[in-house]
């Protein structure tokens, strides 16, 4: 029992210097991830953009044509105009004539809108890549200083993880799942040393027979109010 506590105690140890570890990254794989994320977006919308002026591009490029085609009819009709000689040919003409018009009218003010569309969107796309310009240079400085936050502590991360890996493979199963479950419910802290005739963690004082049965570290004792795991370490 005394060797499965020391094992626990050793585990505790590596593993809180494995998270002080990853808290010297802090909040950085989170941003790196959360600004890789809103790059892709940007990047996104920028292509929808870019292909929304190419659809419009050919769709003013066929509307002209048409419109032109129309002219030309126009032209056509005004034309003939002078050579009838009855009412009821001379009407239908003036028929043709306004319903020419009316396209006319309509198609170049759906051109105009069509200008409007592409000039709006090639100031939004010119914001656009000012902005992602700005982000990829924050997300690589970001990148750096997390990889070489990384790179500063990989072997001690390494060795440590190697060490944990050797001290799990001695540890009985049982005593491992409850030093995870109760690693897991209290921040990372399963194995604790009683301080001060108190629990190190909730500070919850320990009954004076526990105390005892904690300073002989030959039995797992847990804290009655909080469950971490107790030992005994003089001060
Ligand atoms: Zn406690």
């Amino acid at each position: 029992m005394k060797e499965s506590l020391t094992k626990l105690i050793k585990l505790q140890a590596i593993d809180s210097h494995l998270m002080e570890i990853e808290e010297q990254k802090g909040d950085l794989p989170a941003e790196v991830e959360y600004l890789t994320r809103e790059l892709v977006n940007l990047e996104e919308g920028t292509a929808q953009k870019s292909a929304r002026i190419e659809e419009i591009e050919t769709e003013s490029r066929r509307l002209a044509g048409s419109l032109e085609e129309t002219r030309d009819h126009l032209k056509r009709y005004q034309e003939q105009l002078l050579l009838v000689s009855t009412n009821r040919a001379y009407d239908a003409l003036m028929a043709e004539i306004d319903t020419a018009k009316k396209i006319l009218d309509d198609g170049e003010f759906h051109l105009l809108e069509l200008s409007d569309e592409r000039q709006r969107l090639t100031d939004e796309i010119k914001a656009d890549e000012l902005q992602l310009g700005e982000k990829r240079t924050y997300l690589d400085a970001q990148k750096e200083t997390l990889r070489k936050t990384v790179s500063a502590t990989e072997a001690e991360t390494k060795s440590l993880e190697t060490e944990r890996a050797e001290i799990l493979a001695q540890i009985e199963p049982r005593f491992l799942n409850a030093y995870e479950r109760i690693r897991a419910a209290r921040d990372g802290l399963a194995v604790v040393p009683m301080s001060r005739g108190a629990c190190g963690v909730c500070y919850n004082r320990i009954p004076p027979q526990q105390q005892v049965e904690i300073k002989a570290m030959d039995q797992i004792v847990t804290c009655e109010s909080c469950g971490v795991i107790l030992f005994w370490r003089s001060d």
